[in-house]
């Protein structure tokens, strides 16, 4: 079976990208467990521009296909920031406490249609011939008034989603799996992948 590494460090995404990736015929390794150590610096102006850029070094590090996801918050009012900025927003070391504090205070007082924001994910695979498979995935909300919900990480308490009546960071799992940018993202890598093997 070939290896896929999992060009990220971060250890709640190497879970998720596990569960969504189950039945391919690929062993996914994270970067630590390959013994990578590379920081890849994140300069494109879109999610898809650092989503192949990440994949890219992995593979050309490693010699094997590498998938990389990039994923931000997109805030209609703030014109779409954080966006690809969404780590680094107000420096990577503030608290997301913080960061969701500073989004709700911009948002004050503004009424609910105009509070619209959506998560996106792009998700890279590079192969060793040069060959690269993205896929997107987007899941729509609203910024909320408060934080809410202690399940997810990042902006998820700010991110309300009307259908469910709730924030992402009060869902369950798999929940969030289901319907989350990542996961929409990821389910479409998955076809893609068995599309590329079959070839
Ligand atoms: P990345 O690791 O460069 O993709 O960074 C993604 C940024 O967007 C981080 O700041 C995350 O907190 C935020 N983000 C991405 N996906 C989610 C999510 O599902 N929930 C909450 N925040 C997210």
């Amino acid at each position: 079976m070939d290896t896929m590494i999992l060009a990220t460090k971060n250890k709640g995404k190497i879970k998720e990208i596990n569960r969504m990736l189950d039945h391919l015929e690929y062993k996914f390794i994270s970067m630590e467990e390959a013994g990578i150590d590379l920081n890849v610096v994140e300069d494109g102006v879109t999610f898809e521009e650092n989503a192949i850029k990440k994949a890219k070094e992995v593979m050309r590090v490693s010699g094997k296909v590498a998938l990389s996801d990039d994923s931000g918050l997109e805030v209609d009012y703030l014109d779409k920031a954080p966006g690809v900025y969404s780590a680094r927003f107000l420096g990577e070391e503030t608290s997301y406490k913080v960061k969701n504090q500073h989004i709700l205070e911009k948002l004050k007082g503004v009424p609910e249609k105009k509070r619209t924001a959506r998560f996106v994910c792009v998700v890279a695979v590079a192969f060793p011939n040069g060959d690269i498979l993205t896929s997107r995935g987007v899941i729509e909300g609203i910024i909320g008034h408060a934080q809410q919900g202690s399940n997810g990480f990042g902006y998820d308490p700010i991110f309300y989603v009307p259908k469910y009546r709730c924030t992402t960071a009060d869902m369950p799992f798999e929940l969030k799996d289901s319907i989350s940018h990542r996961g929409q993202a990821l389910k479409a890598m998955k076809q893609q992948i068995k599309g590329y093997m079959k070839k």
